[in-house]
């Protein structure tokens, strides 16, 4: 296990290592800062954990959280093992975890890869906090209502002035049709978008007069691949050439690392909203910039699923969960561009400032640091 990290103003508070042989639990807890309020973060059930990973991990939804204006400081955890073990044996090692972690009450779990709501019971169990819980324990299903989706539709229509991209008759390519990409897809598409070109694990499908959303959704419902699409003059092309496809919006919502330095001169898109974490190197995002392509940095973007697990755990309702992403996100980003206008910055820059200077004068205010 890496045990390399970097330690600075901001944190990591506390690092807690479990290693327990007997039930062949293994686990890290980064608690990165805490000075808005109890961590947030998820949990991710991995073949390989590293206190690296989990602490840059656990960094970002500090950010994240700062900039969403969550009475929240960001968390991580990791568990080593097969996300895919059946599930008696995930419920014990998950309960296991919980009860190693009940004291840490500056750290509130939620599901990340590998983790689902009933692994957020087990823990609701075990510890009393957990956030992205199943409805019949008083959870939002924040996937099924397409809270991270929604969040990023609110962005592109509160940067429709700055990026000159108006949604209505906009052309999107969406790559990765799951949780974010099919949602953020559907609330475009009911607000006049034409869906050109879609995107999942198998490969890419694009036409210029669009691509019914129903059907897409139906497609992916069913189990099949996009590419089993049948439609006359339907292209398919490889999952990575989605992002070079003719278009006005790219929304990335798969994979991280996925607009390089090599492809970014590729995109012909006048305005990229982050629906995946990290999708673009900083180098790629300075490229687009400098072409004055409007790129909505993840996590300014892509925090409606936080957002909604933070209203869940003050036990909000769904469509307070709605209003508030809708707030948040729209006052975020139109000041995220503002200030980036004014202090000729990328959007990304702008918003980092802009959530530092919240996580400090949270820390002077509670006498961090
Ligand atoms: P998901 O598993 O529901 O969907 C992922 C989709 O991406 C699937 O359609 C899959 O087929 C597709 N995909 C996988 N590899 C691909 C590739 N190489 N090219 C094109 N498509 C590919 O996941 P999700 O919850 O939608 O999350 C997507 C991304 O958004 C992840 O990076 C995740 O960390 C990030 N994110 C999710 C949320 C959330 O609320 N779910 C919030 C913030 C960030």
């Amino acid at each position: 296990m890496s045990t390399v990290i970097t330690i600075d103003d901001l944190g990591p508070e506390k690092i807690i290592q479990i290693n327990k042989p007997r039930t062949g639990l293994q686990a890290i807890v980064v608690v990165d800062n805490v000075a808005a309020g109890p961590s947030i973060g998820g949990i991710r059930l991995t073949p390989e954990i590293t206190l690296d990973e989990c602490a840059r991990l656990a960094r970002a939804m500090t950010l994240k959280n700062a900039a969403a204006g969550l009475p929240h400081g960001g968390g991580k955890a990791m568990i080593a093992g097969d996300p895919s073990m059946p599930e008696a044996e995930k419920s014990r090692l998950v309960r296991a975890f919980a009860r190693s972690i009940a004291d840490v009450s500056d750290y509130i779990p939620g599901p990340d890869m590998g983790t689902n709501e009933s692994c957020m019971a087990w823990i609701l169990d075990e510890t009393s906090r957990a956030v992205g819980l199943p409805r019949v324990l008083g959870g939002i299903p924040l996937d099924e209502i397409g809270a991270t989706g929604y969040g990023l539709v609110i962005a592109i229509e509160t940067a429709e002035a700055h990026s000159g991209v108006e949604i209505e008759g906009a052309r999107v390519a969406v790559q990765g049709f799951g949780a974010v990409g099919l949602h953020a897809a559907r609330f475009l598409s009911g607000k006049g978008a034409r869906i050109v070109a879609a995107s999942d694990s198998a490969g890419s499908i694009s036409h210029p007069d669009g691509l019914d959303f129903e059907t897409l959704a139906a497609i992916k419902k069913k189990g099949q691949k996009l590419r089993d699409l049948e439609k006359d003059g339907v292209v398919t092309g490889s999952p990575e050439s989605i992002v070079a496809a003719d278009c006005d919006i790219f929304i990335p919502a798969a994979r991280p690392d996925v607009i390089t330095t090599d492809n970014a001169r590729l995109i012909k898109a006048r305005l990229v909203a982050e629906g995946a974490n990290i999708p673009a190197s900083l180098e790629a995002e300075q490229l687009l910039h400098d072409r004055g392509i409007c790129v909505l940095p993840d996590f300014i973007a892509n925090a409606g699923g936080v957002i909604c697990a933070s209203v869940e755990h003050h036990r909000g309702s769904e469509s307070q969960a709605m209003t508030v992403i809708g707030e948040k996100i729209t006052r975020n980003v139109a000041q995220v561009l503002e200030q980036a206008t004014t202090k000729n910055l990328t959007p990304r820059a702008a918003a980092e400032q802009m959530a530092r200077k919240r996580i400090e004068e949270a820390m002077r205010l509670r006498r961090f640091g």
